[in-house]
């Protein structure tokens, strides 16, 4: 039966990079995925570009970018393995970069370049690879053959029985199914014991139904830039980024990113002109100017939203010089704190993210190997821990990878 000094399961981000690390350390290592493509996650990230990392991440802050019950515990990893440690591999890949938006870094020419720069790393370092393979079972120590003597796991495959002194998972989370995503990770944790924290999905669009939104409905190809939140977290968590409108509902950064945060019920809070103060702008307008209201708002707002936003209210539709300085009022308070409530979120098929998932407190933050079942380790996206948009999830894969395959030790 073969043996290896590690198993890793999951060859998508987490699972690639640490195999690479692990075998350069000298382990055996073997990557299994049941997944007929390698890495799909990496390839249409970023639009095809994949944000592999951000620039602005500060190890000793960086926890805030990131959800989770306990933000900290990704601390360790993130100030050991640095946005700079994995900048450095791409430059010496000779793979061309560049910033896009705040510290956000993509590849130049395509996602695959990142991939196949892990997939090289996993071949110089002798790492196996058994794709498409999916795994039965998976029993401990204690069920095992007391002849296997040095191996802690056995795992039951469709290739055969393999042994290993380390089991590393690195199934990531729940979202995009139709590329592979199972609650395999999930169901591994609970087996060992490991507890869970309920999962659901994050950086994903947001639906909108019923009457609120009716005016709203047609707009859809609409985008601006505004300032959201969730307006109840005291301080609120606030972002400003570009927001789109869709057939169904909301999406585009800001969404994708209060999304995370969003718990259903909550309104949301818009302010679609986050840079002007649309207050004072409207009395100076009045004073000077006797363009219809639609008009006057189409200078700072996008057309098609200006005239839905006046369609529905009289008070609003006349010129601005003839409005009352009480409905000028109520409509810049209305444009600078929209409040919807959404009616869910396009669910795991459109989620680029799973929040929840292995609960921190069972894990070793300096290593993620699970505190009471010896060479069982969890990394990536099946952990509690989850970025905001912006390469903070890859860097997450990266860090957390990389203090695994640094704690890993042959028999
Ligand atoms: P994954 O990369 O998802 O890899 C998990 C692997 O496990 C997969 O290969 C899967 O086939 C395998 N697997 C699952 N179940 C089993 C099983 N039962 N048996 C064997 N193998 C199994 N993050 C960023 O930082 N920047 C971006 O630009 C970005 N863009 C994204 C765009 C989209 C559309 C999506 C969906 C996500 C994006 N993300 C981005 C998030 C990022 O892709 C993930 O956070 C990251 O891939 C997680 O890495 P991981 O290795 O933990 O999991």
């Amino acid at each position: 039966m073969p043996y290896f000094d590690v198993v890793i399961v999951g060859a998508g981000a987490a699972g690639l990079f640490c195999a690479a690390q692990a075998g350069q350390r000298g382990l055996r290592v073997l990557l299994i995925d049941h997944a007929e493509r390698v890495a799909e996650k990496i390839r249409i990230s970023g639009g095809g570009r994949c944000n592999f990392t951000n620039r602005h991440l500060d190890p000793r802050t960086g926890h805030q970018h990131y959800l989770g019950q306990n933000p900290q515990f990704a601390r360790s990893a993130l100030s050991r393995f640095t946005p700079q440690h994995f900048i450095d591999l791409v430059e010496k890949n000779g793979i061309a970069f560049h910033e896009k938006h705040k510290g956000q870094l993509f590849a130049d020419r395509s996602a695959q370049d990142i991939v196949r720069m892990l997939l090289d790393a996993c071949a110089l370092a002798g790492v196996q690879r058994w794709q498409p393979c999916t795994i039965e079972t998976i029993e401990a120590e204690a069920a095992c053959a007391p002849r296997s003597g040095f191996s802690r796991y056995r795992l039951h495959t469709s290739q055969g029985l393999v042994q290993a002194h380390n089991l590393v998972v690195a199934t990531g989370g729940l979202s995009i199914p139709k590329i592979g995503a199972t609650d395999f990770g999930y169901r591994i944790a609970k087996q060992f014991g490991l507890p869970i924290v309920a999962q659901r999905p994050g950086l994903v669009p947001l639906r909108f139904a019923g009457e609120d939104w009716a005016p709203y409905a047609d707009l859809a190809g609409v985008a601006l830039p505004v300032r959201i939140s969730t307006g109840e977290k005291k301080p609120a968590i606030a972002f400003d980024e570009d927001l789109l409108f869709t057939h169904r509902g909301l999406s585009g950064p800001a969404i994708l990113q209060i999304s995370s945060y969003w718990q259903p019920g909550q309104p949301l809070t818009i302010d679609l002109l986050p840079h002007l103060d649309i207050a004072a702008a409207l009395q100076e307008a009045k004073a000077s100017s006797k363009k219809q209201l639609p008009n006057l708002l189409a200078q700072w707002l996008p057309t098609r939203l200006a005239e839905a936003w006046c369609q529905h209210t009289p008070a609003w539709q006349g010129p601005v010089n003839q409005c009352s300085d009480k409905a000028l009022a109520q409509l810049a308070h209305s444009l600078s704190h929209w409040q919807i409530t959404p009616s869910g979120t396009e669910g795991y098929a459109k989620a680029e993210v799973t929040l929840g998932g292995v609960d921190t407190q069972a894990l070793a933050q300096q290593s993620m190997q699970a505190k009471q079942q010896p060479g069982l380790f969890f990394i990536g996206e099946v952990v509690d821990i989850t970025g905001w948009l912006g390469g903070y999830n890859f860097q997450w894969a990266w860090a957390s990878a990389y203090v695994c395959a640094q704690a890993l030790q042959a028999a």
